[in-house]
């Protein structure tokens, strides 16, 4: 019996969605939202219209207390602190609905169709406007209790570094993230830098300066070597304590990987003992459509698992 799951990888500008019947994708479509406003009555509309569908999964930028409570979700004001059960579930016709953190469902997708395919334990980290951090271990999602683990975008990386919007100082989210992007550019135009890129620092976008870089422009290059630096310190404390099969490193930031790449290495391996030294580290596969897949397939294997 075919089943029919929907996927909603929910961003701080945009909504993606499509449906999975147990062979293919289809129906996918993108919605551009406000996120200071309600955008979920149409998304709930449209889902109670379709007929035969068994269950919903759904991938949200923040971290979700019990799988319920939208904790810390600075890009998405009008769910902050609300209950998604309330929210969401409780209007919807369908039964089986599943919340969580959007980088988990991304690493979902990854582990079912890309390269972290059939992995028993890897970490994964997304590169976008923050930092966001999975892990598999025996092959299922660590969670940590109530859900609120695997954060590793809060890691500190130097506890004298620029101010996160978490609390802390330096965090991999600080260097390795557009908001790290930035922190870098303000510094180097405090230093007196005059460069197109550090005139106005927080308009400046990721993919500038990976034009940049990839024109050798040392300023650019030198934001992706501090980058490299911060995932190479990160990874080495993740592989003493997890060991992980791969490291696989998605999201925007990721189409500069071949530019950082080298960077991590460098740093990384002056970091772990000789037995961690071989880890690989590699660019995810799938495409920015790897959190709705992933939500699509966590529903899928969710429902299965009840029949
Ligand atoms: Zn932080």
């Amino acid at each position: 019996m075919k089943i029919l799951t929907a996927g909603i990888d929910i961003g701080g500008t945009r909504v993606k969605l499509c449906l999975f019947d147990g062979n293919k994708f289809f129906d996918e479509k993108i919605f551009e939202i406000n996120p200071e406003e309600d955008f979920l009555t149409g998304i709930i509309e449209y889902l109670n219209g379709i007929e035969e569908l068994e269950g919903v999964g759904f991938g949200i930028p923040g971290v979700i207390e019990d799988g319920k409570i939208l904790k810390f979700a600075p890009n998405l004001p009008f769910l902050f602190g609300k209950n998604l059960e309330k929210e969401i579930k409780e209007k919807l016709k369908v039964k089986n609905v599943y919340f969580d953190n959007d980088c988990h469902m991304n690493a979902y997708g990854e582990w079912k169709l890309g390269k972290a395919k059939g992995l028993e334990c890897f970490i994964f980290l997304t590169l976008g406007t923050g930092v966001g951090g999975a892990v598999f271990i025996e092959k299922k999602l660590f969670r940590g209790y109530k859900n609120l683990g695997a954060e590793f975008g809060h890691i500190t990386v130097d506890p004298e570094g620029p101010v996160c919007n978490c609390g802390n100082r330096g965090c991999l989210e600080s260097y390795a993230s557009k908001n790290g992007i930035r922190n870098f550019l303000f510094k180097k135009k405090k230093e007196g830098a005059q460069h197109f890129l550090t005139k106005n620092p927080e308009k400046v976008e990721p993919e500038v300066v990976y034009k940049f870089a990839k024109n050798g422009d040392l300023l650019a290059l030198e934001c992706f070597k501090y980058i490299g630096w911060a995932l190479g310190i990160a990874l080495s404390d993740f592989a003493k304590v997890f060991s992980p099969q791969k490291f696989i490193i998605g999201g925007g930031i990721a189409n500069a990987f071949e530019i950082f790449y080298p960077y991590i290495l460098e740093e990384y391996s002056q970091r772990v003992p000789s037995y961690l030294l071989n880890i690989p580290v590699e660019k995810a596969e799938l495409s920015d459509k790897a959190g709705m897949y992933g939500a699509c397939l966590y529903a899928y294997d969710r429902v299965s698992e009840k029949k």
